[in-house]
């Protein structure tokens, strides 16, 4: 079904989702500002000034449209709140702290967890005590790479001892830290990325992303005049490198529970956890989009960007799958048989057999192992194939 017009009355969807009187939904608010554009980014930001009145305008415009949700929606809990960018920090201490004294006035409570994305450049004192004022128990630090070479191909300023000197603060502050590392960067080998992972280590992060890297169409990365190009590594040499990193954090005691996803025991991103078992969240800013599902019926409504739109029992089947599968805890069976009153093994029987006869999928529940996780586009692909077939026969 495509997208229409969100109008006020749409956010009355949620009446025919049966979904009125109550309803707990975790929030994510798009901040999508940034110094400038790195090389490979394919989300969407926009490069400006710091002093930008655009800033300002979008930031009064994203506190009327979190009010209108969370009373449209008749939210009564937010378990988690997530501010990502582009670069939240880049707008500066002081905008954030209004933000998160108005996230106190309207939030219906306190969030277990709350996140913000940080990038180390903008970080600074002011920063982080506003911050640690304003309730936030998680910083997640986009470092990519310590190595200069690296970062310059990304377009990312500085080199290992800029990032040290901002990160020190930033594991001093009392926060739990989360670092996106990248891997398949121009530039690096085995050793380099060792050298990531040793150099983020010092900071006892709690929680690391690690992201192969993706050369995205119209990004400059794509472009054939990149300057880098021949830095850059084969599919082959990009998984080698990706596994290797996988094991060093494993190593140093750090669990994969996602595709991309390492944390200490407990320490797993809470509200991420969420999107990945299909529980309800808001979606607030340019590109954002919310997915609310009514738990008794298994269809639900997603909207973004001003449109709408009514996602089948067939497609929400299909997402849980896509989402849950990226999880080393797969899908929740549970939900699963109460939102769509069937179990997951009677969805997609043949495939589940086949991949774990292969050993890639776990003996013990109905989740992908480590190696299956390596090629979950093809576990998907045949849980696609198979649940059509099942639908055309019904
Ligand atoms: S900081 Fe993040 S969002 Fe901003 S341009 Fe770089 S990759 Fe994109």
């Amino acid at each position: 079904m495509g997208l229409h017009k969100l109008s006020s009355p749409a956010l009355a969807q949620t009446g025919k989702l049966g979904i009125t009187e109550q309803m707990e939904a975790s929030l994510y608010i798009h901040i999508p500002f940034c110094a400038r554009k790195c090389a490979y980014c394919d989300f969407y930001s926009r490069a400006v000034e710091q002093s930008a009145p655009e800033i300002d305008r979008y930031l009064a415009w994203l506190y009327e449209e979190i009010v209108r949700q969370l009373e449209g929606f008749h939210i009564t809990r937010v378990p988690t709140v997530y501010i990502g960018g582009g670069s939240p920090s880049f707008i500066g201490a002081r905008r954030l702290e209004a933000l998160f004294k108005f996230l106190a006035a309207v939030l219906p409570g306190k969030p277990d967890e709350m996140t913000i994305e940080v990038n180390p450049e903008s970080v600074d004192d002011d920063l982080l005590a506003a911050c640690a004022a304003g309730g936030i128990q998680r910083l997640s630090a986009g470092i990519q790479t310590f190595n200069g070479a690296s970062r310059a191909a990304l377009g990312r300023p500085g080199g290992a001892s800029e990032l040290h000197a901002r990160l020190r603060p930033l594991a001093a502050g009392g926060f739990d830290i989360s670092f996106d590392l990248m891997t398949a960067l121009p530039y690096q080998n085995d050793a380099v990325l060792a050298a990531d992972i040793e150099s983020a280590l010092i900071y006892h992060p709690v929680h690391i992303s690690l992201y192969d890297l993706c050369v995205e169409a119209g990004t400059p990365l794509a472009d054939p005049s990149y300057q880098h190009r021949d830095a850059l590594h084969s599919p082959e040499d990009a998984a080698s490198l990706w596994i290797k990193g996988r094991d060093m954090l494993e190593k140093a005691g750090y669990h994969q529970y996602e595709v991309s996803n390492f944390a200490l025991p407990g320490k797993e991103s809470r509200h991420n956890t969420r999107y990945w078992r299909m529980y309800n969240w808001l979606g607030v800013g340019t590109t954002a989009s919310g997915t609310l599902i009514d738990d008794n019926t298994g269809s639900g409504v997603r909207y973004a960007d001003g449109a709408e739109e009514m996602l089948s029992r067939t497609t929400l089947i299909q997402e849980t799958l896509m989402m849950g599968f990226r999880t080393l805890e797969g899908p929740d069976a549970e939900l699963f048989m109460q939102r769509f009153q069937t179990d997951i093994t009677d969805v997609i029987p043949q495939t589940l057999a086949a991949w774990r006869k292969q050993g890639l999928l776990s003996a013990t529940k109905t989740a992908l192992t480590r190696n299956g996780l390596l090629v979950l586009n093809k576990f998907l692909a045949d849980c696609f194939t198979e649940l059509d077939a099942s639908l055309m026969l019904q």
